[in-house]
């Protein structure tokens, strides 16, 4: 197990930065997600702490050591690739085995069988890939990566290849094999809901810098910038621009967008007015969208029965607490501000 740190970790190729000066901690035990759209950064440093690329500039730490010249064999640490790259030509035995090919110790197979039963996988250790599922191969890849009692679990969007049940059945279960195991764990994921539900905390990611870290709720509820608001929750929060100067009289930097997310705007006589162009009844919840002078707005309903219909009017009205407000650099405002300014 490992406390990691990483101080201005850069990673830069020749015509893009992947990477641009990260800082983050991480402690012992924990389990962090990555989270962010498609090229900002993830994998490359997920590779960075495996050992597979070295850095540009900056420093891995792994329990206050430096190890950014350390060999990937020698980092112990366990990868899940997102296409798993298992062997073909092995069986499910021997890929599992394969990390341990260095160290020929006797138990080294009866650890493997070991892996293969807590992953669940104990019928299927003769076979070869080709003759998995997609959710076995993901199970093998797991105990590949344990088998060495790894000091830091590393997993690239492990679940993107699964069907939507089996990755919900393979989140709690990962999440319960390293609270088990107790090892230091980063998922990378583009998916919020795979990131929010499993992971302590989350780390937003966006062009090669962190935008923020925080716990589910941080992220929901106190999104530090506009990409984080915009990033997070689904159907996305509303982000209106507001006809403010940047700066007031006094030199008080004004909030330049508010934002609202869909649940905490209410139906009413009064407030932003709204032409509702389309309902979409989402299980339990209606969502309304439309278009009115503050542009385009979404709006959520806990009821399975729509209440308005296309070309209804209506005024939405909300809590002037459940507002975001944010700078002209998309940075959020103190709550303060948000009270003063109502
Ligand atoms: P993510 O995993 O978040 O989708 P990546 O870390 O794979 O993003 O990539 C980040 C950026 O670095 C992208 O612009 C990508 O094109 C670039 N990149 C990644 N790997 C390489 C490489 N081996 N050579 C050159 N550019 C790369
Ligand atoms: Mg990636």
């Amino acid at each position: 197990m490992a406390r990691v740190d990483l101080h201005a970790l850069t990673k830069t190729w020749d015509k893009a930065t992947a990477v641009a000066g990260i800082d983050l901690s991480i402690d012992d035990g924990e389990f962090v997600a990555i989270l962010g759209p498609s090229g900002c950064g993830k994998s490359t440093t997920l590779f960075l702490l495996a050992g597979v690329y070295l850095p540009s500039s900056g420093d891995i730490l792994f329990d206050g050591t430096r190890v950014n010249e350390v060999e990937a064999r020698h980092r112990n640490v366990g990868i899940v690739f997102q296409s798993y790259a298992l062997y073909p030509n092995m069986s499910v035995l021997q890929n599992i085995l394969f990390p341990t090919r260095f160290q020929k110790t006797p138990d080294a197979e009866r650890r493997a069988r070991e892996m293969g039963e807590l992953v669940q996988i104990t019928e299927l250790l003769d076979r070869r890939p080709s003759e998995l599922s997609g959710g076995q191969q993901q199970r093998v890849a797991l105990a590949r990566a344990l088998i060495k009692r790894p000091n830091l679990l590393l997993l690239d969007e492990p679940l993107s290849n699964l069907d939507a049940t089996l990755r919900l059945t393979m989140r709690a279960e990962i999440r319960r094999l390293t609270r088990d195991l107790g090892v230091t764990t980063i998922l990378v994921t583009h998916d919020q809901l795979e990131a929010t539900t499993m992971a302590d905390r989350v780390v937003c990611m966006n062009a090669g810098r962190i935008e923020q870290v925080g716990t589910a709720e941080d992220l929901y509820m106190r999104p530090e910038t506009t990409f984080v608001a915009g990033f997070i929750g689904s159907p996305p929060i509303n982000l209106i621009p507001l006809p403010t100067p940047g700066v007031d009289a006094q030199g008080q930097t004004q909030p330049q967008t508010l934002g609202l997310r869909p649940e905490m705007l209410h139906a009413g006589e009064s407030g932003l007015p709204l032409q509702i162009d389309h309902v979409e009844v989402m299980g339990r919840e209606t969502l309304y969208s439309g278009t009115g002078p503050n542009g385009a707005l979404r709006f959520l309903e806990p009821t399975a029965q729509p209440r308005w219909s296309m070309g209804d009017r209506v005024h939405l009205d909300f809590a002037p607490a459940d507002s975001i407000l944010f700078d002209a650099a998309g940075r959020r405002l103190p709550d303060a501000t948000a009270r003063r300014t109502e």
